[in-house]
């Protein structure tokens, strides 16, 4: 299926849901979910919507969780094959091996204000893994790794004001001596998505 590149506004609506995809906007009254409140997905009339079928049911978790992390079909299948082979619950891997790639840890340690915008600053080279330079967004970081703004965009005017305006980092992450750099202190747990999906439903529509 090909990259969504309309408005990420729509996607929310159409999960009649706050996914979180546009940063601080995502938290003010501008928020087209909360301007909408009870209009219901784009083109339906909410209280016409029908009744969800199983399958509906399970589709739509999927769709609402690859929306969250903006991956597209192929991607996220892999993810669910690895999760599928890990030893453990299906459901359980799949949120730690969602929750621990790279853009996802850089978006919650509050260096970005999406996961999108985490996407490109991972690419473009802005952090390095233990050290090291890692510009893949796909990467899963483990327990104990750290995770670093590179010291040259440490000066940057933009970094400054979102480390000092960051939210809650989860309990998961830990922030070093030194406010650009992080730490994996455990695996994420359901009670640490910001925005929650049945993930027992999605193993269900990919388990038939
Ligand atoms: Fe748009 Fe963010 Fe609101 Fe979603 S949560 S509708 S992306 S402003």
């Amino acid at each position: 299926m090909a990259k969504y590149n309309g408005p990420q506004c729509k996607l929310c609506r159409r999960e009649g849901m706050k996914l979180f995809l546009k940063g601080d906007r995502c938290y003010s009254s501008k928020c087209s979910v909360v301007k909408r409140q009870g209009a219901g997905a784009p083109g339906q009339h909410g209280k016409n919507r029908k009744k969800l079928s199983n399958f509906a049911l399970q589709l739509r978790e999927k769709q609402k969780a690859k929306k969250i992390y903006g991956l597209l079909e192929k991607q996220f299948r892999i993810i669910y094959n690895r999760a599928d082979r890990k030893v453990g619950i299906t459901g359980e891997n799949l949120i730690t091996l969602l929750e621990m790639r790279l853009d996802n840890v850089v978006y919650k340690l509050g260096f970005s204000n999406s996961r999108k915008e985490a996407r490109q600053l991972v690419s473009h080279g802005h952090f390095l893994v233990n050290g090291k330079k890692v510009n893949i967004p796909s990467y899963v970081v483990k327990i104990d790794d750290i995770i670093e703004l590179v010291d040259k965009s440490k000066s940057s005017e933009k970094f400054k004001v979102l480390v000092e305006n960051r939210k809650m980092i989860p309990q998961w992450i830990s922030i070093e001596d030194d406010k650009y750099k992080g730490k994996i202190v455990s695996l994420p747990s359901k009670d640490d998505l910001n925005v929650p999906f049945n993930e027992t439903l999605i193993v269900e529509f990919y388990s038939k």
